[in-house]
């Protein structure tokens, strides 16, 4: 961080905090690079201990009409909210690749999504619960909003990842402090400045700032939650800070998803498939097959159209419009996927197609797919979060049950087959919040995500999530005048 100086050597500094409803600047500063360049192309203001105090007073403060309204009136202004997201898709668009690196496209997709996920939950209905009524007796289950809610998000999606818990907040009637990852502030602060007035001041404070801030807002009394999208590592630092004022947790955390590939597929058909679930986002996706399990009998030809899909990817800026993936998002992401592809080299692994780290400004890193590795490799082990993806072999059913499972991530997994129902009965086996059949990454506003083991506490979306951001409180009425 450094002194604030707006305009200096053409760097982007248009970008403020919301705080109470005002765009104001920051007690600090945080220079934002460019992925494709590595170069630092903007400086957005970063907010101070006294900055998040301000915020979460506002916060506490405009809770009081707003937990008071009625969900249809809060799904309104969610609906206003996706609105004003697809209005400015193109021009959130472009920041969010500028500072993420993912094509544009993709970016475009990322916003849309946001919008229609926003717009999903707020059509979701939470009843009042009757849980008996006699003539003498009546126990209702209701459900109360917690009050303020801190969301803390990671660099990989930063909209989408702040829309899920922002909308989950908002809806069930909390108000809420959004602190986005250091690496990419830009694209959720200019997301904040559009949603100024859609809903009323202090509602939404979006404060920008580093690991220190996200820590200051677990350990604050002001806040009644915390819904933290991360590592898994400070995911336990998270929880564990979160203890000292028994604030309510929901963690999405890191993932090593497995891919099992059974022996009556045609390989030529569930290559490409397999391929984009492992390598969109340049594999900086928690839900991204991280390991690939095939069968012996097709693993050759699955090996071979991985290796030819590997190498007609197309990596570049993600500003250009031919990129089909972009660069790792920051150098120390980079730097551990390079000591990832290394010891892999060390270990004898056959590298089939990429491998081959270029010499050019950018952290660019090439789709690459890595053939004959040890099960205990760091590769197969590690959540790599990169663009290198294992093919490992099987022969057996149990066997393969018991590698996919072994392991302390449970964020989701992938059984392919020709015969859906034969894969659907192995991937209920799987240690995982979301076991797909013959699909990898397929979610909804209206279906929960979330992570078994060490993936995660809670859920996101759905019913079962929006509880989540609620305390349940019974209501037990004796009809007995008194
Ligand atoms: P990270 O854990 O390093 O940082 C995430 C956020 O936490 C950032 O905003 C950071 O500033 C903040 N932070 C750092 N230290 C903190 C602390 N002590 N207290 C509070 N906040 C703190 O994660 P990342 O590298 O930004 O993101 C990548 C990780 O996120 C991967 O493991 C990925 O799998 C995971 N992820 C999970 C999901 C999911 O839904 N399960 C989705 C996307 C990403």
């Amino acid at each position: 961080m450094s002194a604030s100086a707006p305009g200096v050597m053409g760097l982007r500094t248009d970008f403020k905090l919301l705080i109470g409803g005002e765009l104001v600047d920051g007690a600090e500063s945080l220079d934002v690079i460019n992925p494709a360049t590595g170069a630092v192309f903007a400086r957005c203001p970063a907010a101070g201990k006294a900055q998040l105090d301000h915020a979460v007073t506002t916060a506490r403060h405009a809770s009081h009409a707003w937990s008071g309204k009625s969900f249809e009136e809060r799904a309104a202004a969610i609906k206003r909210m996706a609105a004003v997201l697809r209005a400015n898709q193109d021009t959130l668009a472009e920041l969010l690749t500028r500072e993420q690196g993912k094509p544009v496209g993709q970016s475009r997709d990322e916003i849309g999504r946001a919008a229609s996920q926003s717009e999903g939950m707020a059509g979701i209905a939470i009843p009042v619960e009757k849980l008996m009524e006699d003539a003498g007796r009546r126990i209702e289950l209701h459900y109360r909003p917690l009050g303020v809610v801190g969301i803390i998000t990671p660099w990989n999606a930063p909209i989408n990842l702040a829309a899920g818990p922002l909308v989950s907040a908002l809806y069930t009637g909390n108000t809420v402090v959004l602190k986005p990852s250091p690496y990419t502030p830009l694209s959720t602060l200019k997301m904040g400045e559009l949603l100024r007035d859609v809903f009323p001041a202090g509602v939404i404070n979006i404060i920008a700032g580093g690991d220190e801030l996200g820590q200051w807002m677990t350990e604050h009394p002001g806040i009644d939650k915390i819904s933290f999208t991360g590592s898994v590592a400070t995911g336990k630092k998270v929880m564990a800070s979160a203890a000292g004022t028994l604030k309510r947790v929901t963690l999405e955390l890191g993932g090593n998803d497995p891919a099992i590939v059974l022996d009556d597929v045609d390989p030529q058909v569930v290559a490409p498939k397999l391929f984009f679930a492992a390598f969109v986002n340049s594999g900086q996706v928690c839900m991204a097959i991280k390991r690939i399990y095939a069968h012996e009998r097709i693993y050759d030809a699955l090996c071979e159209a991985l290796a030819a899909e590997a190498r007609k990817a197309r990596v570049g800026d993600g500003l250009d419009p031919q990129t089909q993936y972009g660069p790792i998002q920051n150098r120390m992401q980079y730097d551990k996927v390079v000591g990832i592809l290394e010891d892999t080299r060390r270990n004898g692994a056959r590298i089939l197609a990429g491998g081959e780290v270029p010499s050019r400004p950018g952290y660019f890193f090439p789709p690459t797919i890595v053939a004959n590795v040890e099960e205990h490799s760091r590769l197969v082990r590690e959540e790599q979060f990169g663009p290198i993806v294992p093919v490992l072999k099987f022969r057996d059913i149990e066997d393969v049950i018991r590698r996919a499972n072994d392991t302390r991530y449970g964020l989701a997994g992938s059984v392919w087959s020709h015969d859906p129902e034969r894969a659907a009965a192995i991937a209920a086996r799987l240690e995982v919040g979301t076991a797909w059949v013959n699909q990898h990454r397929a979610t909804s506003a209206t279906v929960p995500f979330g992570g078994a083991k060490e993936s995660g506490v809670g859920r996101q979306y759905s019913v079962l999530g929006l509880k989540g951001y609620m305390e349940a409180q019974v209501i037990s009425v004796l009809k007995q005048a008194m």
